[in-house]
């Protein structure tokens, strides 16, 4: 009995140990050794990969949660998170490596939550996006860094500034009612941005991403798009609101009412109600990545800023840990909700890059390589279309509930009249080059967060 008792305190004691060693600052070298581990761990539900290099030549590696690691599952939706885009804000790298431990863990001690969302969605984490810039950042440490010193990247270039600026075409775009998706990239873009955005930008295009999450520091907030404010010239309370706005406002709410304090809303000085704003209400900012998920792909993307200092101390890791581990699961469960579905042929061969409309909602999304799609939405009633070039489109009305994704399928009869009348029509073409001319961008201000 007393052996038992001895047993179990030390048992308690090495747990306890063993489990604050863990909460430490890891360099490039330790995180690598930090995936692998897990890999090793768990290798039948996981993989890592990598999406190019740094410009240092640092490996950008993803580590991939699945039942069915490599592999695309029609109708299982793809997330990714994305942490220490600017190198110095580094709570997010140190979060998304104790939540791949963590998942890893979990499904290996049977959690009925870890294990199904494992066998539902395909996660990708990406724990840094800027390991060069974090290499300058902790040379300094937490007590001595800062507030910008290794936030770029080595050629000095603000990552979050760096992505092709789709934003001005589409609000030209909304006024002459073009198109509302997937706008096109300017030609020589590839010469215009840095390494690890072009091999961010080429993974985004290589998978059917849904649902993401940025992580930042230097605030304690949820941000949704837009971020750059519509408004010619002005900088605060400019409020840009997507086609998606109430559903962006439950996303962003989902990760600030699970997290530990940030629907509190005062934290560093500022106050945001819920714990959450829209990008441009607090500063307007260009060619940020959030934005382009949303104009350039299916993706919806927030931002999360996560901690008042940029390079928490070692000793907050584990508090800040507790305070985030709700809220990267509960935001994770949010890519299943709203409709999905299989848009096919007559002969049930899977349509991809097929429209998905929903009325009242001027933002489409497309279906993926396979043909299945995945349309987020808050519960309601609405009217769908599904659209393809040389097909009939179809249109249904459905209603979502809180729940389970709504699974709607649609089936596209080939119009031969429809692809007679439009190889003769010309389609007015919102990209032409005489189109893009009359848009000027504009300079803006920016804060150095997000
Ligand atoms: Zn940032």
């Amino acid at each position: 009995m007393v052996e038992g008792l001895w047993f179990l305190i030390n048992f308690f004691f090495l747990f306890e140990v063993t489990a604050s060693v863990n909460f430490y600052h890891h360099n490039y070298e330790d995180l690598v050794r930090a995936l692998y581990n897990v890999q090793n761990e768990c290798p039948y539900i996981t993989r890592i990969y990598s999406i190019g290099r740094s410009t240092q030549g640092r490996h950008l590696y993803v580590l991939e949660f699945s039942d069915n690691p490599g592999i695309h599952e029609p109708l299982e939706p793809e997330f990714k998170y994305v942490g220490n885009m600017h190198g110095n804000e580094v709570l997010g790298r140190e979060l998304l490596i104790q939540l791949s431990e963590f998942l890893c863990e979990e499904y290996r001690l049977r959690n009925d939550r870890i294990t199904r969302l494992i066998h539902s969605t395909r996660i990708h984490i990406l724990p840094s996006m800027n390991p060069d810039g974090y290499e300058v950042a902790a040379e300094q440490g937490p007590d001595a860094n800062g507030f910008l010193t290794g936030r770029n990247n080595i050629n000095e270039v603000d990552l979050n500034r760096n992505f092709p600026d789709l934003n001005t075409q589409m609000y030209y775009s909304e006024k002459i009612n073009g198109p509302n998706h997937h706008m096109p990239l300017p030609d020589n873009w590839k010469s215009q941005v840095e390494a690890e955005t072009l091999a961010t930008i080429q993974w985004m295009t290589s998978y059917n991403f849904v649902l993401s999450a940025n992580l930042h520091g230097g605030a304690v907030v949820a941000n949704y798009p837009y971020d750059k404010a519509r408004t010619r010239g002005a900088r605060y309370a400019s409020y840009s609101a997507t086609p998606d706005d109430t559903l962006f406002k439950k996303l962003a709410r989902t990760y600030s009412y699970a997290h530990g304090w940030m629907h509190q809303g005062w934290t560093c000085g500022d106050y945001f109600e819920d714990g959450i704003t829209n990008g441009a209400h607090w500063y307007s900012l260009s060619k940020g990545m959030q934005d382009f998920n949303y104009l350039y792909t299916n993706c919806f993307e927030i931002t999360l800023e996560l901690s008042c200092n940029k390079f928490p101390r070692q000793g907050d890791l584990e508090r800040e840990w507790y305070g985030n581990r709700d809220a990267l699961i509960s935001y994770i469960e949010e890519v299943h909700q709203g409709i999905k579905g299989m848009v096919l042929d007559e002969n049930n061969n899977g349509i991809p890059n097929a429209a998905i409309s929903v009325n009242g909602i001027n933002h489409d999304i497309t279906s993926g390589k396979m043909g299945d799609y995945f349309r987020l939405l808050l519960p309601g009633t609405y009217t769908v279309s599904a659209s393809a070039p040389g097909r009939k489109s179809q249109t249904v009305k459905v209603t979502v509930g809180p729940a389970e994704p709504l699974q709607v399928n649609f089936q596209l009869q080939p119009d031969k009249a429809l692809s007679i009348q439009e190889e003769k029509t010309p389609v007015k073409n919102l990209n032409s080059k005489a189109h893009l001319k009359k848009i000027i961008p504009r300079a803006t201000r920016e804060e150095p967060q997000r």
